[in-house]
């Protein structure tokens, strides 16, 4: 057996799967075919897998739910691991949660346990640690403020813990954002506010009252482009008239111009088209060019970039 993922797939048993499609695991429904996809459910197997792979020399790519990144349609010749390692405990004003836990039902528990500061995060799809990486955030409050501590696998395999701090966070972004630089996180301690329940509860009501009404359903990325200071990406590309601007399967959802909504069919190629044209009419009307909220993975460049 000479392919280095049929030798790694017959290791790891169960847990692999080869040539496998990555579309459905994506928000958007893109994405070619993983050479060999593993999805860890415990932070043991996580880190064995992730040392495997290292020792196998085979190029990583480390996704949480895959919400905010889109995947080449010609696939990934490497190793793509999705993160589902789950847990969490509450202890006092503490919150520790392991990296795979989805943001929302956490967002969404904080009312019972009478704790503000997560209730903006009860509709964002997604894992704890893309949540971290992107600095995630809606409705005034983001992550990179409550994270007290955070445990990683440093690029060589060294669990280190860190505090908030070493993440840089800023405006959807922390250090860890396109770095390539091999980190994954395991876990994260928040530091949540105590708050009277019925608040909380009256805000996780009101933010998804609000995004019923705001946001489009399907298969989408969520926001697309960056917000430019002082202002709305939805709201300019509205006002450039691009609301339900089609390249292919990929549309401008008519609800929220900064949602591209997969109708069925669409490529990566297509989003992409779609941005460019929305980046070129967006600067003709108001000279302002937007910058991509989502992470595009560009195979060739990952490959070269993340290879551990
Ligand atoms: C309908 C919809 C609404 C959305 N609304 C919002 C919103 O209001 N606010 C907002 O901020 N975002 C929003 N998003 C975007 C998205 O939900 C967030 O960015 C989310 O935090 C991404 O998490 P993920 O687990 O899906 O990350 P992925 O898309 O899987 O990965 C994103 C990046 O993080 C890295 N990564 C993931 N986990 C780890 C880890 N454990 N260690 C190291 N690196 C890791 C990946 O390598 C990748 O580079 C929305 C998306 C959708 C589809």
């Amino acid at each position: 057996m000479s392919d280095p993922y049929r030798r790694l797939a017959a290791r790891l048993g169960e847990e692999a799967q080869l040539d496998a499609r990555l579309a459905p695991f994506t928000a958007i429904g893109i994405g070619g075919r993983a050479a060999l996809l593993v999805i860890p459910r415990r932070r043991e197997s996580l880190v064995r897998l992730l040392g495997e792979v290292r020792e196998a020399g085979l190029p990583l790519y480390f996704f949480g739910g895959l919400t905010n990144v889109l995947l080449p349609d010609e696939g990934l010749r490497g190793v793509v691991m999705l993160n589902r390692v789950r847990g969490h405990r509450f202890d006092g004003t503490v919150l520790r949660v392991e990296s795979g836990e989805m943001i929302a039902p956490l967002a969404r528990r904080t009312a019972r346990h009478a704790l503000e500061g997560l209730a903006w995060a009860v509709s964002v799809p997604g894992t704890i640690g893309g949540a971290l990486v992107g600095n995630a955030g809606a409705y005034g409050g983001e992550i990179g403020p409550l994270v007290e501590e955070a445990t990683l696998l440093s690029p060589q395999g060294e669990v280190v813990a860190v505090d908030g701090r070493w993440f840089d966070f800023a405006y959807r972004r922390s250090r860890l954002k396109g770095s390539g630089e091999g980190w994954t996180i395991l876990s994260a301690v928040l530091r949540l506010r105590p708050a009277a329940r019925e608040a909380v509860e009256a805000a996780l009501n009101r933010y998804v009252e609000h995004r019923r009404r705001t946001q489009p359903r399907g298969r989408t990325l969520g926001s697309t482009f960056k917000n430019p200071p002082g202002d709305y990406a939805g709201r300019l590309i509205d006002a450039a008239g691009l609301k339900g601007l089609r390249r292919g399967g990929i549309v401008v959802s008519e609800k929220h111009a900064n949602f591209f909504i997969n109708e069925g069919g669409g490529t990566a190629a297509d989003y992409l088209a779609l941005m460019r044209e929305v980046q070129e009419r967006v600067m003709e009307r108001f000279g302002l060019w937007l910058e991509p909220e989502i992470e595009i993975i560009d195979a060739a460049a990952e490959v070269a970039a993340r290879g551990r």
